[in-house]
């Protein structure tokens, strides 16, 4: 048995991010400026999306996203309970109500019948995540919401390297957002980008995120002239500082192959947990590829122990995993709230778990993780 213990993630952080980093502290300029910019164009390029916006977190980005939207008190906004609870979060900072769907049990996402199943006439947006990394079908949940007319913000915070339809999963989003979290595939500290297709919504958010000025300082600082700037609304501090831009552009060039590695870990996890009875890994959907973020299993009545006493097991032999994706209305922050019935996001919550996936994950690990699980789901 390994005596090393086996972490459910770390994040690929090298020399050459260090170095770059060093380098915005040694150019003098550490708030948000050029390497901001550059990276925002290079992020944007990478998941096809038009203009990239850099942000605080993703948190930030999102609540930057249902401001542009003018959404607000009295607004219902559709989100999935079965995610990090920052997504149903931001609904309430802009002072609209979340209202839970349910997800697909393969995906673990939101569907256009989930989504259906609780709209009203006030609901005016949704927030659909691309949970763990696997994509929601965005060609059916883009259609659906212009359809009824209401905004769709995409939850991309896990979803940098995944596709949809051939196509990165923000590629054709109207708004989408992004974390650079040490938990998600490349990370900036903390950080976060909102990608927009449309000129005029990326200059809101760019104003949006710094207060509300009309010039950014960094274009103030860079002016010959002196520029005197003006605050059209109230908004917020949500800046990305240059030295997180400049780890970001180096994780940035790393993206392709921490995927590629990833799936590749991934496809070996599928062949040694083939044949345990009752435990269900999860995979691409038939319209994408999942960056597999998070790679959870869903322990059905088959399998002989429960999760949690799986977890203890695990972590007893030196296996860091995790339970499943949260449920936000389960958790005391959401108390009382009204809500549908959501028996799959309770079953995809209380019977997952996920499991370790990251760069330094070796083979001998795997084979251990396998062999535990393979004991675990007969006795
Ligand atoms: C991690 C995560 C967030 C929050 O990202 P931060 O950058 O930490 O704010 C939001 N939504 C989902 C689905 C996440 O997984």
């Amino acid at each position: 048995m390994s005596e090393r213990r086996i972490p459910v993630m770390i994040p690929m952080l090298g020399e050459e991010e260090a170095q770059a980093a060093a380098d915005a502290v040694r150019s003098g300029w550490v708030a948000q400026g050029p390497r901001v910019a550059r990276f925002e164009r290079e992020f944007a390029a990478t998941v096809g999306a038009g203009h990239g916006v850099a942000v605080s977190s993703c948190t930030t980005g999102l609540h930057l996203a249902l401001v542009l939207l003018d959404v607000g008190p009295g607004d219902e906004v559709i989100v999935p309970s079965l995610s990090f609870i920052a997504t149903a979060n931001a609904v309430r900072y802009v002072g609209a109500t979340p209202v839970f769907a349910d997800v697909d049990l393969a995906t673990g996402n939101v569907t256009v019948e989930t989504v259906e199943a609780v709209r009203t006439g006030r609901t005016r947006a949704v927030v659909a995540v691309h949970q763990g990394g696997v994509p929601f079908d965005t060609a059916a949940l883009r259609k659906a919401t212009d359809g009824w007319g209401v905004g769709l913000v995409e939850d991309a915070a896990c979803a940098a390297g995944s596709t949809a339809y051939g196509q990165p999963a923000g590629a054709g989003a109207a708004i989408a957002a992004w974390s650079f979290h040490p938990r998600k595939l490349i990370t900036t500290g903390e950080g976060g980008m909102v990608t927009v297709d449309d000129a005029g919504w990326a200059a809101r958010l760019r104003r949006l995120r710094e207060h509300g000025m009309n010039v950014s300082a960094a274009d103030r600082h860079a002016s010959s002239q002196p520029v005197l700037e003006a605050y059209l609304e109230t908004a917020y501090n949500y800046r990305m500082t240059d030295i997180q831009a400049a780890v970001g552009l180096v994780q940035l060039g790393r993206l392709a192959g921490l995927v590629a590695q990833r799936r590749a870990l991934a496809a070996r996890y599928h062949d040694l947990l083939a044949g345990i009875d009752g435990l269900v890994p999860v995979r691409d959907p038939a319209y994408g590829r999942t960056n597999y973020q998070s790679f959870w299993v869903l322990l059905n009545p088959e399998y002989a122990t429960g999760r949690d006493e799986v977890l203890a097991e695990l972590a007893a032999r030196g296996v860091s995993a995790r339970r499943g994706i949260m449920a936000a209305h389960l958790e005391p922050a959401y108390a009382g709230v009204p809500h549908g019935p959501l028996p799959v996001t309770e079953r995809l919550t209380r019977d997952s778990l996920i499991l370790p996936l990251h760069h330094a994950l070796t083979g001998d690990d795997q084979d251990h993780i396998a062999g535990i699980l393979r004991e675990l789901g007969r006795r």
